[in-house]
């Protein structure tokens, strides 16, 4: 549990500057009732003695649409050339499968306990943990088949990061049903396994933690398993959200064509029942009417850019997808980097490299690049977690995150050029608090626990080396 408390006092603070729904408003005053949800926003606060006044600017926590935690502990580990051919996404899919392949659930909830105390600390409030590793080393079952899911959610308590569960579909080892390889048996679970996955998981859910399903990709789940596995969320979470990976590397694309004759995104818009419910994770390699289609779906594309850069998986066609009003989030997928900033600011400069221009998300809808690219992914990140966050409104989680009035990257600012400012210029941390459903979890940068946490990675990671 976290070490706070859980009957939080409620949270009732003033700060000077914060972005609503409406713009930018001064003395804010944020309170939240004891479920966590916000129950006043109210601009032009008169000082009250039962609030506290915080200094700083005030902002919706960003919900972290997609992580694998235990590849936290792997970044770094494959930025060397291996076995003489050329590296790529399938390379290093290899070397991931080497190093989860010894991985406990003790070391798998090391891990993301430290992962999780590091979103808190650069502004994440919320995650959706697309979990596939489900079984031990050897590919057999563990006694509590939903061990490995609660070491995540045990994880996740810890630190006080609100999480959406994805537990994930994976069956086959590529299109047409192929078998799967060895280094793929601790991700196995079919329909049947996900149904009684969610039904010993669902006494588990509370206020900051839902569940949804993840389809792996298309190559990992054949046609006729997808309509089982949404009938299993319907039966134990209905409406909850559903992810999938889609069109990350040309390999891919090509071999969907190969199969279907048609391309992943394509392939999914016209056989699943795609709505805003989905979360069609990277789906890079799109082509223009794909973009529209996809768009109009209302489903959220989930755009990892700091992993997708890593990997090398080409860029999304970011413009035309806004200019078809399509909504977007962000993820830390592999965790080379752990930062909302990094993400929104390469997802920027990548359009800029390959286009040749600057602002490229600006106009969709503000000219401002920063608060664009900020509230889309902050209202389509919620979106996709099936969570009411994303916006300091009334009616949803009190998610917040404050910003360092005393950090020189905000000097002289107001307005937009807050967000420009703190997402386009240097890169030292200027988040001081962060709540949580109304509960601080990180107070002046810190976390309450997080150099316990840490020992424990520190110790889990040595003994993997
Ligand atoms: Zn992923």
């Amino acid at each position: 549990m976290f070490p706070f408390s859980h009957t939080h006092p409620m949270l009732d603070v003033i700060v000077p500057h914060a972005l609503l729904p409406a713009g930018w408003a001064e003395g804010v005053r944020l309170t939240a009732d004891a479920a966590g949800t916000l129950v006043r926003v109210e601009a032009g606060a008169e000082p009250d003695s039962a609030a506290e006044r915080i200094e700083g600017v005030a902002l919706p926590g960003m919900p972290n649409l997609h992580s694998h935690a235990f590849q936290r502990a792997l970044a770094g580990l494959t930025e060397r050339q291996g076995g003489g051919t050329e590296d790529s996404f399938w390379s290093w899919r290899s070397a991931m499968y080497g190093f989860l392949g010894r991985l406990t659930p003790d070391d798998v909830e090391a891990i993301a306990g430290q992962l999780y105390v590091e979103m808190l600390r650069a502004g994440y409030t919320s995650v959706a943990e697309f979990h596939y590793l489900h079984r031990a080393a050897d590919g057999g079952r563990y006694d509590d088949p939903a061990e490995m899911s609660r070491r995540v959610l045990a994880a996740a308590d810890a630190s006080g990061i609100a999480l959406t569960l994805l537990p994930v579909v994976y069956m086959t080892g590529d299109f047409g049903g192929a078998p799967p390889g060895e280094g793929q048996r601790r991700f196995l679970l079919d329909p049947d396994g996900l149904s009684d996955l969610l039904e010993r998981l669902a006494p588990e859910l509370d206020g900051g933690r839902r569940l949804g399903v993840a389809l792996h990709s298309l190559r990992a789940v054949p046609p006729d398993a997808i309509p089982d596995a949404l009938a299993a969320l319907e039966r134990v979470s209905p409406g909850g959200p559903v992810h999938v990976h889609v069109a990350e590397q040309r390999r891919e694309v090509e071999a969907c064509l190969a199969w279907s004759g048609t391309r992943p995104v394509e392939w999914l818009l016209e056989h699943a029942p795609v709505d805003a419910r989905w979360c069609l994770v990277h789906a890079t390699h799109v082509t223009p009417s794909e973009v529209r289609r996809l768009a109009a779906s209302g489903a959220v594309a989930g755009l990892c850019p700091t992993t997708e850069a890593n990997l090398g998986d080409g860029i999304f066609p970011l413009r035309d997808y806004l200019a078809s009003e399509g909504a977007i989030g962000i993820g830390s997928d592999s965790h080379v980097s752990v930062s909302p900033v990094e993400e929104l600011r390469w997802l920027e400069y990548g359009q800029r490299l390959v286009g040749g221009a600057r602002n490229v998300a600006s106009g969709f809808p503000h000219p401002s690049t920063g608060r664009t690219l900020f509230e889309a992914a902050a209202s389509g990140g919620a979106r996709a977690m099936g969570i009411r966050a994303g916006a300091l409104e009334v009616g949803r989680r009190a998610d917040i995150v404050v910003l360092d009035p005393e950090h020189p990257v905000l000097a002289g600012r107001s307005g937009d050029a807050l967000l420009d400012s703190w997402l386009f210029s240097g890169n030292r941390p200027s988040v001081r608090h962060v709540a949580v459903g109304g509960r601080w979890v990180v107070r002046d940068g810190r976390h309450p626990s997080q150099q316990d946490v840490l020992a424990r990675y520190r110790r889990t990671v040595r003994g993997l080396a």
